[in-house]
């Protein structure tokens, strides 16, 4: 029987596998899969022969998507409780972790509009977590009689500096040119959190709204890449939807339900690991992602109940300080490639992701 600790863990991080179809580019070059991903037993294997070496390894995870998994599968299967624990007014988190081109954004975000055609309100086959989050949010409490508002914000963080996805156009061309310059800081509210001066905070009534954010703030995330030399693999991006709602208990008393969540497309794994092996150099470039490295040790000191979580170690895990341990749900989505030219950065992906476990 699992101990009490071991049930503590299981509750509140969930770690998840996915791995990608091949691309075109991998399927022209008829490139050797080195992945076979078992969905029902949860299990990921990789096995490989290298300069005649074996290398065969099996990994098991709370839940696993293989190639042929859709967006739908996968948050209908993990997502839909964790949205309904922010409804419930809790804090959760969903992480999208691996190398750069394994389909963190896909995940993530996915294709973030409308459906075109079809019925009213339904969401394209390829949306990802966030629209169908913004989209079981807006249908539960459109459902209910019950007062309600609805906050997102988007930021970026890049070299440890935060900028806004949200703010109005005519700043943000100034913002992304000043970016270096001047990024918005992080201050402590005094009450034991963090905020950051200046960011954009939207109030939207409804799903459309966010749709609409989604897609300002994503393009200007695609800009910045092309100023500034794809820096996306290296840099993060945080989507999060504040919720309150105000009920009336039997007794006729107001109670208000306050409930966040964060989506988080980390930068490309790739920034830890290859550092990793040539450490003293990495440092000297400033190639280490401070915020990537400091998650790893925050969820590590979680999950094994270490004293001192150091939160304060880097930005994300400060912005993210109350949404990470105590009552709350985080979820890791690991993400791989089925093909044996990531093979190396997938052993290190598997191997992240299942010490958070
Ligand atoms: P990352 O954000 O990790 O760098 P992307 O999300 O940009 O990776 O994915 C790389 C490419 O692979 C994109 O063209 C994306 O559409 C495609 N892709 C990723 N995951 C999937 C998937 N599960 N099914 C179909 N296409 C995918
Ligand atoms: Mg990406």
């Amino acid at each position: 029987m699992a101990s009490r600790h071991e049930k503590d863990k299981a509750v509140n991080v969930q770690v998840l596998l996915r791995c990608r179809p091949f691309s075109d580019d991998e399927l022209r070059n008829n490139a050797p899969q080195v992945i076979t991903c078992n969905d029902f037993q949860r299990e990921v294997a990789v096995s490989q022969s290298i300069a005649g070496k074996q290398i065969d390894r099996v990994f098991t995870f709370d839940k696993v998507f293989g190639p042929s998994a859709k967006q739908r599968d996968l948050y209908d299967q993990a997502v839909v409780p964790i949205v309904n624990e922010v409804l419930e007014g809790f804090n959760c988190t969903i992480f999208a972790y691996g190398q750069t081109g394994t389909g963190k954004t896909y995940t993530m975000e996915g294709e973030c509009r409308r459906a075109k055609s079809g019925p009213k309100g339904q969401l394209p086959p390829d949306a990802g977590v966030i629209p169908r989050a913004v989209k079981q949010i807006f249908d539960t409490l459109e459902s209910q009689n019950a007062e309600y508002s609805v906050k997102v914000t988007f930021l970026e963080l890049y070299n440890e500096e935060i900028t806004d996805l949200l703010a109005p156009e005519e700043l943000s061309k100034i913002a992304l040119e000043e970016k270096q310059k001047k990024p918005l800081p992080l201050m402590e509210d005094g009450k034991g959190g963090v905020l950051v001066r200046g960011l954009e905070e939207e109030i939207v009534t409804s799903a459309d709204e966010i749709f609409s954010l989604l897609e300002r703030g994503s393009a200007k995330r695609r800009t910045a890449e092309t100023l500034l030399n794809k820096q996306s693999s290296r840099s993060h991006s945080l989507f999060s939807i504040t919720i309150h709602i105000k009920e009336a208990t039997p007794e006729g008393e107001e109670l208000i339900k306050c409930g966040k969540l964060n989506l988080v497309d980390l930068a490309g794994s790739e920034n830890i690991s290859r550092s990793g092996a040539r450490e003293g150099r990495a440092r000297e470039a400033g190639e280490i992602n401070k915020s990537l490295l400091t998650l790893g040790r925050v969820i590590t000191a979680l999950v094994e109940h270490l004293g001192h979580i150091p939160y304060r170690d880097s930005k994300l895990t400060r912005l993210l300080r109350d949404s990470l341990g105590g009552r709350t749900k985080t979820c890791i989505i690991a993400t791989v490639s089925p093909s044996v030219h990531c093979l190396e950065e997938t052993l290190s992906t598997l191997d992240y992701a299942h010490r958070a476990k």
